[in-house]
């Protein structure tokens, strides 16, 4: 993994640079790309116009680390108010939650009952939760509140990050449970050797290990289902040729990107016939989430730097 990767992710956390980034107009403007808007308003309608080409949608409200209780409960009621604005206006779209903005910090079980509330809204309307998985002092707290919810309700799914080693038993543990509905992703987070895979070709050979594992009809007779959430063409044309090697449909598996990340493949995909869901940020706190996809793609920076310095 890169130094320049490892020092982004770091200064995504820094309370320090967010005050100072966030209020430069450049990088308000920069993070427009990844980020459909401040308003729900905003985030629906590009939603709905993802819909419109042919692609379903996940929406995320921005948040993550939150510090006070009030904070974690404004949080889950934004969301409540977002499922009722999707099943207003007929969005093919779920929710993405992080269990840090639903106060995962302040307790466990004040987490889960803040968190199940959306759950709860979510199936009484049809719709679906994706608990999103952040670094890894979270995460077996993150699935141990995933298995809570599962024995309540049947309409959440969790994340898997493909560079942990842990990954490939804890797809295994879930499966045979019988609650493996995942979205499997690389990770976006910076983590020690010691515990995740730092170089991009093992990573990717661990995230097609995943795809393997939950597509394999054994795994698909127990519920599993894969959401393959990667702009990476090795991974999406390995899925797709697994796919049809073993005549899985299409619809049997889904796509995921992230919004405004390459976008013409997003499209082709659609062409080919292929379920695309696209993950829609939304909301004032996009900092973190901005600095984790500047830290994916050199280019990214590089572009940010020479338009921080043009302003
Ligand atoms: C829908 C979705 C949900 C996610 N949820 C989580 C989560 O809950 N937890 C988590 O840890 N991670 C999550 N991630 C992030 C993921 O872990 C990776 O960090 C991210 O997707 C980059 O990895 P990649 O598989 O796209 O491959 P990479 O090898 O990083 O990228 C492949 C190619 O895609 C393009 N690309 C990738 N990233 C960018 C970018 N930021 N800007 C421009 N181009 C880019 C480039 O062309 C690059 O060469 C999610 C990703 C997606 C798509």
């Amino acid at each position: 993994m890169s130094l320049m990767r490892t020092t982004l992710i770091a200064l995504s956390r820094s309370r320090g640079l967010q005050d100072l980034i966030v209020r430069v107009p450049v990088s308000r403007r920069m993070a427009r790309r990844f980020v459909s808007g401040e308003t729900l308003e905003e985030a629906l309608a590009a939603v709905l116009n993802l819909n419109r080409q042919g692609m379903l949608a996940t929406l995320d409200h921005l948040g993550e680390n939150v510090t006070s209780h009030a904070e974690a409960i404004a949080a889950a009621d934004e969301y409540l108010l977002a499922l009722e604005a999707l099943q207003q206006a007929g969005a093919r779209c779920n929710v993405s939650v992080k269990l840090t903005q639903m106060g995962l910090d302040l307790g466990e079980d004040f987490c889960f009952s803040n968190v199940s509330r959306i759950v709860r809204r979510a199936a009484e309307l049809g719709n679906f939760v994706r608990i999103d998985m952040e670094g890894s002092p979270y995460t077996a707290r993150t699935l141990a509140i995933y298995r809570r919810l599962r024995r309540q309700f049947a309409n959440c799914g969790i994340v898997i990050q493909a560079y942990l080693h842990r990954s490939q038993a804890d797809v295994e543990a879930l499966i045979a449970e019988g609650i493996g509905h995942f979205r499997l992703c690389k990770g976006a987070y910076d983590e020690p050797a010691s515990i995740a895979y730092r170089d991009r070709p093992t990573v990717t050979r661990a995230l097609n290990a995943l795809v393997c594992t939950c597509l394999a009809p054994e795994s698909r007779a127990r519920g599993a289902y894969a959401a393959v959430a990667s702009h990476d063409e090795e991974v999406i044309n390995f899925t797709a040729a697994y796919a049809y090697h073993h005549d899985i449909p299409p619809t049997a598996y889904e796509f995921q990107m992230l919004y405004g990340i390459r976008r013409e493949l997003q499209a082709a995909l659609v062409r080919r016939g292929y379920q695309m869901r696209i993950y829609v940020p939304y909301g004032t706190h996009w900092y973190p989430y901005f600095m984790r996809r500047l830290a994916e793609r050199p280019a990214n920076l590089l572009f940010f730097l020479r338009a921080l310095v043009g302003d």
